[in-house]
């Protein structure tokens, strides 16, 4: 009996780490088949021309809803995908369809706007990650100038050759890169000046608590980096805009574009379809 009580509390000391281990490896699994059994959507969050007001881009967020787990956040699924090499045929499949995507909003006459895509680290060390990319531009007879990459510093941060010649074949086909997550990472200044990037966004992280009147570190921050885009000739964006007081600041200096909840959640593409209608109605 005495053995018995002894493995009912040793199941108890394990049981948050059982049930940790044991979702990671039923969402692994479930990984697998997720493709196939085409259970992953694309929402898009608006991206907005602080001066116009306009809608000049969407970013494509990946959604995962699994029949009986129901929605798992790319949150937890991405790192996991990016761990097991998954990432490589989920990060193609995310080209795809917002390639299709823009293109299914050509052809109904809607305005043109750029749609951003995050490329995760191992899918850009590929070798093949160019040719992957131009095959798909071809298929889907998009055009480049609106598929936008967004890469993180941790993808700038190794092998400088190699991602150096990546971004120059990309960007020599008239396609757009943005820097995401700006801040967070480890690049240096001097990397950045000489990377062929397009736009800097900058981390939500550093948007709070930040008003007109509040002169506190995170201002700072956003301020610097606002001031360094605009001398390195790169537009900037700021994430995570969730309040009139964060727009106003970011107004006030200038920032080209934001992105956030006070603006939009990422939405299905059916609404950001009304949204583009809206626009070209004027
Ligand atoms: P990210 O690329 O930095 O995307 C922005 C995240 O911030 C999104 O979370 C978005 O929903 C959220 N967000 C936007 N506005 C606000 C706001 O005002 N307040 C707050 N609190 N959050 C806001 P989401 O969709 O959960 O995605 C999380 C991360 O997962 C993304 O961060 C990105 O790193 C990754 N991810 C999403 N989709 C893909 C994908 O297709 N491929 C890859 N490789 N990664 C993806
Ligand atoms: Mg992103
Ligand atoms: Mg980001
Ligand atoms: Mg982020």
């Amino acid at each position: 009996r005495a053995k018995a009580e002894g493995k009912n509390i040793y199941r108890v000391y394990n049981q948050a780490w059982d049930s940790r281990s044991e979702r990671k490896m039923l969402l692994e699994k479930e990984l697998h088949k997720a493709l196939l059994k085409e259970e992953f959507i694309l929402h898009y969050q608006p991206q907005i021309d602080l001066a116009t007001g306009e809608m000049v881009g969407a970013e494509a967020l990946i959604r995962w809803s699994h029949p009986r787990m129901g929605l798992i956040s790319p949150g937890e699924f991405i790192p996991l995908a990016e761990e097991t090499g998954l990432i490589v045929p989920i990060g193609e499949w995310v080209i795809k369809e917002a390639c299709l995507q823009a293109r299914k909003w050509r052809e109904a006459g809607l305005p043109p706007i750029g749609i951003a895509v995050n490329i995760s680290p191992r899918q850009f060390n590929k070798p093949d990650l160019v040719e992957t990319i131009l095959g798909i531009i071809e298929q889907t007879n998009a055009d480049p100038r609106y598929l936008e990459l967004e890469i993180t510093e941790s993808v700038a941060m190794f092998d400088t050759e190699q991602v150096m010649e990546k971004l120059d074949k990309l960007k020599s086909r008239g396609i757009p890169i943005a820097m995401d997550d700006f801040g967070t990472g480890y690049s240096s200044l001097s990397y950045l000046k000489k990377l062929p990037i397009d736009k800097l966004k900058i981390d939500r992280s550093f948007l709070v608590e930040v008003t007109p009147e509040n002169a506190n570190d995170n201002a700072s921050i956003v301020a610097a980096i606002i001031s360094l885009a605009r001398n390195l000739n790169l537009r900037v964006i700021a994430e995570g805009v969730e309040n009139a007081e964060q727009l106003e600041f970011l107004k006030a200096h200038r920032c080209d574009e934001g992105q956030g909840y006070y603006f939009q959640r990422p939405v299905p593409s059916e609404e950001l379809e009304k949204l583009l209608q809206k626009r070209a109605a004027g």
